[in-house]
């Protein structure tokens, strides 16, 4: 069982100091994919750093202008271009002068399941930031040191952010308190998004700061159980695809027993995403590209992945 934290004191658009460094303003845009809405984080005094500005609400956007009141925003970083997270970054800039930092929206994003995503592709323009950061890069300023930490698998260009003066991560979407997380192909990666949860264990972070919800404290206790909630979904599908060839919907139902219907579609995606995974393994085959439509079927001698 994953040990979900839920529980946060708040009030949407008003800035709460949640560490010495760190404050929190939340944008009224609570759903079943961003709980109570996006948190927003404003890192240092004085010269500042904003992390994933958040929607293109009006609201927030003053909001933010208003806990920053006397003060300068010199950076502005986003962790990925989902549409609760990046696209109030150029108006913020444009009233702050701040330095967008980031990597490109991807191409394929414009056709995934998860419903925060943008509707017309063709009519917007790609998020871009000013400054494509590397993996590793430092930006800095009095009295804060933020680290780039490349953790692909929710997104392809999901970036968390290490505050270093208190051991902690700006985990994006990559970790969440309250949910676990999305991973819908193409741009989502299952196989990649095991490979991020073992870079951020590895660091041995004290908190962890997910842009919904409140922070996660036991880091190395609530990674284990993450990854094990994955590992066991993986056994259920093996499972599943033991007693005969299965296409996603067949799985579906049984699979999500108890979920809440509105979330089968962002399931079926991430059932996608452990398929394309199993076949990567050599444990699952796929006649032509694994998707939403079509047979899957266990490799009956495969040795790994025992089950459930
Ligand atoms: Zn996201």
């Amino acid at each position: 069982m994953i040990p979900f934290v839920r529980e946060m004191t708040f009030e949407y658009g008003r800035p709460d100091a949640v560490s010495p460094l760190i404050r929190r303003v939340v944008a009224h845009n609570p759903g079943p994919f961003t709980y109570l809405g996006t948190g927003t984080y404003i890192v240092g005094h004085g010269q500042v750093a904003v992390i994933d500005p958040g929607p293109p609400l009006d609201s927030h956007l003053d909001a933010l202008l208003a806990a920053t009141a006397g003060e300068r925003i010199s950076h502005i970083l986003v962790t990925h271009t989902h549409l609760d997270h990046a696209p109030l970054a150029r108006p913020l800039q444009q009233r702050t002068g701040a330095v967008i930092y980031g990597l490109d929206e991807p191409l394929s994003q414009a056709d995934e399941g998860e419903g925060d995503h943008r509707a017309d592709a063709d009519d917007t323009p790609r998020f871009r930031p000013d400054v494509a950061i590397a993996d590793s890069q430092i930006v800095s300023g009095p009295g804060w040191t933020l680290e780039a930490v490349f953790t692909p698998g929710h997104a392809s260009n999901h970036v968390a952010y290490a505050l270093r003066e208190e051991k902690a991560l700006f985990c994006g979407d990559h970790i969440m308190g309250w949910s676990t997380t999305v991973i819908s192909p193409p741009d989502g990666d299952m196989s990649q998004y095991y490979a991020s949860l073992d870079r951020v264990q590895a660091f041995g972070f004290d908190v962890l700061w997910p842009t919904h919800g409140p922070p996660i404290t036991e880091v190395a206790p609530f990674i284990d159980a993450y990854r094990n909630h994955r590992l066991a979904r993986e056994a259920q599908i093996l499972a599943e695809l033991r007693q005969g060839s299965a296409t996603i919907a067949d799985m579906i139902p049984r699979l999500y027993r108890g979920v809440d219907k509105r979330l089968h579609a962002a399931a079926a995606h991430s059932v996608l995403a452990h398929l394309i995974h199993l076949v990567r393994q050599g444990q699952v085959r796929c006649e032509g590209e694994p998707n939403l439509t079509r047979y899957f079927s266990v490799i009956s001698n495969s040795t790994i992945g025992g089950g459930a």
